[in-house]
């Protein structure tokens, strides 16, 4: 199967089964935000990179107008999408803007977490800015740029 990785798929390390593909800018920027020596390793030796088509962009712009995520998006997350239709893959990620346009464009989508794992990882890493969760601690978030700070959960 072809999946096509998010920058929250990229960092949550997961191993991906599988042919991994990634537009390249997300690789950009889960290497601006930190990206770990070894996960970047693997990422290069098991994905291929690639950049998405004009045509393809537009019809994620257009998706994304009608869903109304269009202020939800960052460029690189209309990238995903984007290659994800080039290559009639299944995108993995675990924003719900993404998989709500993945969906109006016909896309499978799949988390990059399970829920199962996800309870157990116990997110501690949360963005000021968007509010999303990462699971490792990065110096700014690679969405939106604002600070990530360690988020404390209730018990
Ligand atoms: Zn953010």
């Amino acid at each position: 199967m072809k999946l096509v990785l998010d920058t929250s798929a990229i960092l949550s390390g997961m191993d991906f089964a599988g042919e991994v593909y990634v537009p390249s800018g997300v690789l950009q920027e889960a290497r601006k935000s930190g990206l770990d020596p070894r996960l970047e390793a693997v990422l290069e030796t098991k994905s291929r990179v690639f950049e998405p088509r004009n045509r393809d962009l537009r019809a994620v712009s257009q998706a994304s107008l009608e869903t109304g995520d269009d202020a939800s998006l960052s460029q690189t997350d209309q990238e995903v999408l984007a290659l994800a239709l080039q290559l009639e893959a299944a995108v993995v990620t675990d924003d719900y803007a993404i998989q709500n346009v993945a969906a109006r464009l016909g896309l499978r989508y799949q988390p990059a977490l399970l829920p199962g794992i996800r309870r157990r990882v116990d997110w501690s890493f949360r963005c000021r800015g968007c509010g999303r969760y990462w699971p490792q601690t990065l110096e700014a978030c690679p969405v939106c740029g604002a600070e990530v700070r360690r988020y404390r959960r209730r018990a």
